[in-house]
């Protein structure tokens, strides 16, 4: 039995009871309504309480593990993605007609949202966690690198990943440093030949796959670093990366990753500011996630408005009812809208030389957020159309249904950037 807790995360407490949440303080229940409910509360806490956690506390243990069998296939998707030329996109840029942004944009709207096939006539469906996994090597790994690599850095670190397909993941978030990522904490102490890595990441795709790890942390001088960790295959002396149990994007590997005097050749340090080097990437990081949450959302229109023409309730097919239909048409309007500015901005991005301009930035970052936020609509309205059937995992499972949660998140919480995007708009105030 495995406990897939971390004792990191704490738990949180419930500070107090308002009153607004309380059943006992609305004013419209009587004085024998209120007694009713309130010896409800007690056999609650009494009889049942305990039950309840015992139930809860089952939910922590794994007792058979398809870890491995997953992570195999992984492993085996990402080597197929790169002999293919679409697991990272930094070299061979003349080799296509489509540019490099663009590419890797139109990539990941399909490997989420899939494709009903003519040819075959089914629907080869997309994968939003293999595309994370894709997102994480491919593109915040190797674009730093590529951005920051010397020659040495470049043959061992960017090319077995960019072109070989080797699995690699970047490291910024931590436990107390999350959005606030210019507070991370993790030590990279200089040691003359060697530098010397203590303390922990948290929320990282691939960490228990990956050979390579761009980790980030504070230099001796207090600023911020980026140095490139060769896992070893993940036998690393004093490193040790534990997969976190998520709802939603259920075959991805996110990790917690923890280095307890981890020593690294000095020659892995990437040259220059570990922020600079992270915010580098970060519009085509933005206009990718579009590309994905875009794709995601197709997909789970492409369910619901399947279910909707084949499912009949009181003698009407689904479609029939406006309540149905109508939030289908609006999210469809959204996406074609969203769809055509993110193509836009990704062939302008690969047009122009000055394109990481803070205009640009702004604009990918509302992307980024808008079509996040349509995924995310577009699993609730598929959630509610499917009836039953959403709670089952044999539904559940294929169509994703809390993958779009996930990138509320992932690539700079909704929140912040949409704070960040207000501020902007009230400067001049
Ligand atoms: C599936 C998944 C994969 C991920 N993969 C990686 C990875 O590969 N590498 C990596 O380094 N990280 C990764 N992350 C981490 C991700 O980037 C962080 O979750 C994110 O930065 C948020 O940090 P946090 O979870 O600590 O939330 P917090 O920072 O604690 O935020 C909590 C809430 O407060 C809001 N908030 C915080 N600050 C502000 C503010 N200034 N203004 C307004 N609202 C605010 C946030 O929007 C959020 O809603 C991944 C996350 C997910 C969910």
């Amino acid at each position: 039995m495995v406990d897939i807790r971390f004792d990191e995360f704490s738990s949180i407490r419930i500070e107090k009871n308002l009153p607004e949440c309380d059943l006992l303080a609305n004013p419209l229940l009587t004085a024998d309504e209120i007694e009713f409910i309130a010896k409800f509360y007690n056999f609650l806490e009494k009889d049942l309480d305990a039950d309840i956690k015992k139930l809860e506390e089952l939910n922590y243990f794994l007792e058979e593990s398809t870890e491995q069998q997953k992570a195999e296939v992984i492993v085996k998707i990402m080597k197929k993605l790169a002999d293919n030329g679409y697991y990272s996109v930094v070299l061979d840029k003349d080799k296509y007609n489509v540019g490099k942004i663009m590419r890797n944009v139109l990539i990941a709207f399909a490997l989420c949202g899939g494709r009903w096939s003519e040819k075959s006539g089914k629907y080869v469906g997309g994968n939003w966690s293999i595309e994370m996994g894709r997102l994480a090597g491919g593109t915040l790994f190797c674009n730093p690198v590529d951005y920051k690599a010397n020659k040495y850095q470049r043959e061992n670190f960017l090319l077995p990943v960019a072109r070989g397909g080797a699995v690699a993941a970047s490291a910024m978030t931590e436990f107390e440093a999350g959005s606030d990522i210019a507070h991370m904490q993790l030590h990279i102490k200089d040691e003359m030949d060697e530098v010397v890595l203590e303390g922990k990441k948290i929320f990282i795709t691939n960490g228990p796959l990956a050979k390579y790890i761009l980790v980030y942390g504070r230099l001796d001088n207090g600023t911020l670093g980026a140095v490139i960790v060769d896992t070893k295959d993940q036998t690393l002396e004093n490193f040790k990366a534990t997969r976190l149990r998520t709802y939603g994007m259920e075959d991805a590997f996110v990790s917690r990753l923890d280095f307890k005097n981890v020593r690294v050749p000095r020659e892995n340090l990437l040259e220059g500011n570990g922020l600079d080097i992270a915010f580098h990437q970060l519009t085509e990081e933005r206009l990718v996630i579009s590309g994905e949450a875009l794709g995601d959302a197709a997909k789970k229109l492409l369910y619901s408005h399947s279910y909707a023409i084949q499912r009949t309730q009181f003698d009407h097919k689904l479609h029939q009812y406006q309540i149905v239909r109508m939030p289908i048409n609006e999210m469809v309007r959204q996406l074609h809208l969203l769809t055509d500015s993110t193509i836009n901005y990704a062939r302008i991005l690969d047009s122009r030389h000055d394109a990481m301009s803070k205009q640009l930035a702004r604009q990918a970052m509302g992307l980024k957020i808008a079509t996040t936020e349509l995924a995310f609509e577009s699993s609730i309205h598929c959630f509610r159309t499917m009836g039953g059937r959403g709670f089952i995992r044999q539904y559940s499972v294929p169509i994703g249904f809390l993958d779009a949660y996930c990138m509320i998140h992932g690539g700079g919480s909704n929140y912040v950037l949409e704070d960040s995007e207000s501020r902007q708009l009230f400067k001049y105030v």
